[in-house]
């Protein structure tokens, strides 16, 4: 994979500062969930080159191959650090923390690559490419994704979800998707839970969706990066610590946030691809 290691070359320049590898991002379905309320929206002439992209196996499903960047963590080793990015210090408020990060570094990166498209003579593999840039637009919203250094974005902090041990970044990650997607039915499937997202996308957050998307360049990586910061400490890390049991008052606060966070990757992925793919 010469490309691959080529990519790696240019990416660890956005590492350095970020050295403990945590979390794996939203969990399996969070990330089929951003990808599915992504593919939804995209433009005819984006849509036609993400169907092109995709392997035929994937039925022109692009959420179901968006968990794919985590299971090639081992056999892409370069990869495991580009899904998250820790914030220096323990100050949420800190927004040079973000600079040069490596979560946000990525997203160009692949961002760039896929701007190469229709080229005949690719040096990339553009696949592979809008498969990684799908999926990190997802962990950059997964608020822990943008956790402390210390707490390994939450990994470190042992708790109870209800009767069960986890911990906070799993929490995030898989527990409060899993929970969120009973609630209102007994529907446990995960399309129930992104159609109740993409109604509430076109009601109450309505007007601030064409505020989500918008950006100068293909996307805006600083940005989410800074709102997760500030999401981690306003609702992951608040009132909790190793220990903590969390229950109906945290999931019943929390889900609003989780659902939020997917609706905003699943805007600005398809944004960005409807920029990239004109
Ligand atoms: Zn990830």
């Amino acid at each position: 994979m010469e490309n691959s290691k080529l990519l790696h070359a240019v990416l660890i320049s956005f590492s350095l500062a970020f050295v403990i590898p945590c979390g794996y991002g939203w969990g399996f379905e969070g990330h089929i969930a951003v990808c599915r309320i992504a593919q939804a929206r995209l433009s005819k002439a984006a849509a036609a080159v993400v169907t092109k992209l995709l392997p035929a196996s994937a039925k022109n499903d692009l959420g179901v191959l968006c968990p794919w960047p985590d299971q090639v963590k081992l056999r892409y080793r370069w990869s495991s650090s580009l899904h998250f990015i820790n914030t220096p210090h323990r100050d949420c408020k800190d927004s040079n923390g973000v600079k040069g990060n490596c979560l946000a570094g990525a997203i160009n990166n692949y961002t760039t690559e896929l701007l190469t498209y229709p080229n005949k003579r690719q040096q990339y593999n553009l696949t592979e490419a809008l498969l990684f840039l799908s999926h990190f637009m997802g962990d950059i919203h997964q608020p822990l994704h943008v956790g402390y250094t210390s707490d390994k974005g939450g990994n470190t902090i042992k708790v109870k979800w209800f009767n069960r041990a986890t911990n906070l970044h799993h929490v995030w990650d898989t527990d409060i998707i899993n929970k969120g997607k009973g609630v209102g039915g007994n529907n446990s499937n995960i399309d129930a839970f992104i159609i109740k997202i993409q109604q509430k996308i076109n009601s109450q957050w309505a007007k601030q969706v064409n505020g989500w998307g918008s950006c100068n360049t293909a996307s805006c990586p600083n940005v989410y990066a800074l709102e997760s910061i500030k999401a981690a400490c306003q609702w992951a890390y608040k009132g909790v610590q190793s220990g903590s049991i969390l229950k109906d008052d945290y999931f019943q606060t929390r889900l609003p946030v989780v659902e939020l966070r997917l609706a905003q990757a699943g805007v600005r992925l398809a944004a960005a691809l409807n920029r990239i793919f004109k």
